[in-house]
């Protein structure tokens, strides 16, 4: 798959156009907050064969622009089912991180989504991990050689668990589950520069509690 990405709107957040190069066929991965997404593939929309929306999580950072993508491709749209909750509070989301100007209504989930899901995107076909802990229905898609985990992993960091409806714990066992995935996988996070399983296996502070358990030594 091509994995173009955008990083859009105040939390700069990165989105992704992964694309199945033999048939053509795209899918939308999180939106941001603003109508930067909107814009920049509206202008493209002629060469474009958008054919679903997916969401790694339903923070408005990432899934709050979702009604301006679904009005340019009423596609079927995807989220985790354990973030039915948190995607429902978007009308009121901006109130908790203090600025109730970025309280936005709720796109459309069409499909909601388990552990274990296949999504195909022409030719391609994307899996479904399940990671709850940044919030209760994170989730990453991935194929051979490529993963988007939203808010669970960054290069050098994880995701936030002080949110509301976060769950350390969860966070904890979500990560020793990605990890058990191919550690040559590139990963794309939700916010800065792409790094690998491998790499941060190697390197991030933040999972030093999954190093003796793979027994790979700090660099
Ligand atoms: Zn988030």
């Amino acid at each position: 798959m091509k994995i173009e990405c955008f990083t859009v709107g105040m939390f700069h957040v990165n989105t992704y156009l992964v694309t199945d190069e033999h048939s053509g066929a795209s899918a939308i991965i999180d939106t941001g907050e603003s109508q930067q997404l909107a814009q920049a593939l509206g202008a493209r929309r002629d060469t474009l064969n958008i054919v679903a929306i997916l969401l790694t999580h339903g923070h408005i950072d990432h899934a709050g622009a979702l009604p301006s993508l679904q009005e340019l491709w009423d596609v079927p749209t995807y989220l985790g089912a354990k973030e039915r909750p948190l995607f429902e509070a978007l009308p009121r989301q901006g109130d908790w991180f203090g600025m109730p100007q970025l309280n936005r209504p709720c796109g459309r989930i069409d499909h909601w989504i388990e552990d274990g899901a296949t999504i195909s995107i022409g030719d391609s076909k994307l899996q479904y991990l399940s990671t709850p802990g940044h919030t209760p229905g994170q989730g990453c898609f991935y194929d051979d050689s490529d993963i988007i985990v939203g808010d669970t992993l960054f290069a050098g960091s994880i995701g936030r668990t002080d949110f509301p409806m976060s769950n350390p714990a969860d966070m904890r066992t979500s990560l020793e589950r990605l990890f058990e995935l191919p550690h040559h996988l590139r990963v794309h996070s939700g916010h800065g520069p792409v790094t690998t399983l491998a790499t941060e296996l190697k390197s991030n502070p933040f999972i030093s509690f999954l190093r003796g358990r793979e027994g790979v030594a700090r660099s």
